[in-house]
């Protein structure tokens, strides 16, 4: 039986976020279940660029700074970090307001600069992988997700957080190894299932609805979760936002690699009433995800099936990130004749839909268009 702890804490005033994980982290056994004296442990909270906490793309630095302070009463040494979609992890931190919160307890940065070539010959999808030094330098890590919506996963909880322990980059390379949104989760399980944190504490006190991973709008939802185990974390978050767990391809491939369960039988709830958090109208598309193949009737298909990404002009500030991201080559979004005055362009022929673009655009502009076709045959 897995357990998760649902929490309820309704303001992001440092004392009371401390008070609640404090709470969770009991009902699940007690700190030393999750750190011990002298040991090395390294938080993983999502930093994903870096923004401002108020915009809650990221995990607040009040549930960060309450599990560096329990954590360091516990005898443990922390270090944390992210490695971000673009730029320098502690340029994002700073945005993000995290590395205030360090410097109160003098805990620094870890390295997710410098790879780790590693074999895992256990793995779903992907049995070779680089993996940020931060890992290896610590005797556990533990993650800090926070509850979003994604493009291309539908949703962004505990398994998804430790695609920031790739380095820079290389995360780009997977999209473009692995369009397909199932590809993309057994890979996503496998880097889980060798990192495997021991505990997962995510920041639900406002989550993120409509275009997220960065676009969305921010959602109270007055909610602390807290388990050992990411798929019935991840699958106790999809109920709570009406939305069928096994339409998340990690938590289904998460279960299918043994990581956890999904299956409400199995799992206890702890905490707070599990009704009192439901959030029918959360905004997120409840349909199975339809996945990209590449091939020739594929191809076909994905056009008519699979939501695109498109710019919303007006909103669009022709900064490039998004032309610089696409990891498609040639690239699926561009300027035309090279002229950065102008708003990108999409080459849907080149379009894996993987989706960094709309992740990645700082005014929040790229929006997802599902496709004339799918909305009638979702209709039916
Ligand atoms: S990232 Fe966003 S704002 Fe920047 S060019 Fe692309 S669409 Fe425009
Ligand atoms: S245009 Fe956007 S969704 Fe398409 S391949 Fe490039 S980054 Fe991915």
């Amino acid at each position: 039986m897995s357990k998760v702890a649902l929490i309820r804490c309704e303001s992001y005033e440092y004392d009371i976020v401390k008070r609640s994980i404090e709470r969770g982290i009991s009902l699940l056994g007690g700190v030393s279940l999750f750190a011990q004296k002298d040991e090395n442990i390294l938080l993983k909270p999502n930093i994903l660029v870096g923004d401002a906490p108020k915009k809650c793309v990221t995990t607040n630095p009040a549930v960060f700074k309450a599990v560096t302070e329990i954590l360091i009463n516990a005898g443990a040494n922390v270090t944390y970090g992210d490695s971000p979609a673009i730029g320098k992890t502690l340029k994002a931190a700073k945005k993000a307001g995290l590395t205030r919160a360090a410097d109160e307890f003098n805990i620094k940065l870890a390295d997710f600069k410098t790879g780790i070539d590693v074999f895992f010959d256990k793995g779903l999808q992907n049995r070779k992988f680089t993996i940020a030094k931060a890992v290896f330098d610590n005797d556990a890590v533990i993650s800090l997700p926070k509850l979003k919506t994604h493009g291309l996963e539908k949703f962004t909880g505990a398994i998804k957080n430790q695609f920031g322990c790739v380095p820079g980059v290389l995360k780009g390379e997977f999209h473009l190894k692995l369009p397909d949104a199932d590809d993309f989760a057994k890979m996503l399980v496998d880097l889980n299932k060798f990192i495997r944190p021991r505990l997962y504490i995510m920041d639900g006190i406002y989550g993120m609805e409509g275009n997220g991973p960065r676009g969305g709008t921010p959602k109270k939802m007055n909610i602390l979760l807290l388990s050992s185990d990411p798929v019935a974390l991840d699958a106790t978050v999809c109920r709570l936002i009406n939305l069928n767990p096994e339409y998340v391809p990690t938590t289904k491939y998460g279960m299918q690699a043994g990581m956890g369960t999904y299956l409400k039988e199995d799992i206890d709830l702890l905490g707070d009433d599990f009704d009192s958090f439901f959030a029918e109208d959360f905004k997120i598309d409840r349909k199975p995800v339809k996945s990209f193949k590449s091939g020739f009737f594929s191809d076909f298909l994905n056009h008519r099936f699979v939501s695109k990404p498109y710019i919303e002009t007006e909103e669009c500030v022709q900064c490039g990130i998004c032309v610089s991201m696409c990891p498609a080559n040639p690239k699926a979004v561009f300027f035309k004749d090279n002229d950065k005055s102008t708003v990108p362009l999409y080459n849907y022929d080149n379009c894996i839909r993987c989706f960094c673009c709309q992740e990645i655009c700082p005014e929040s502009a790229i929006r997802l268009k599902t496709p004339f076709l799918r909305k009638i045959i979702n209709s039916i």
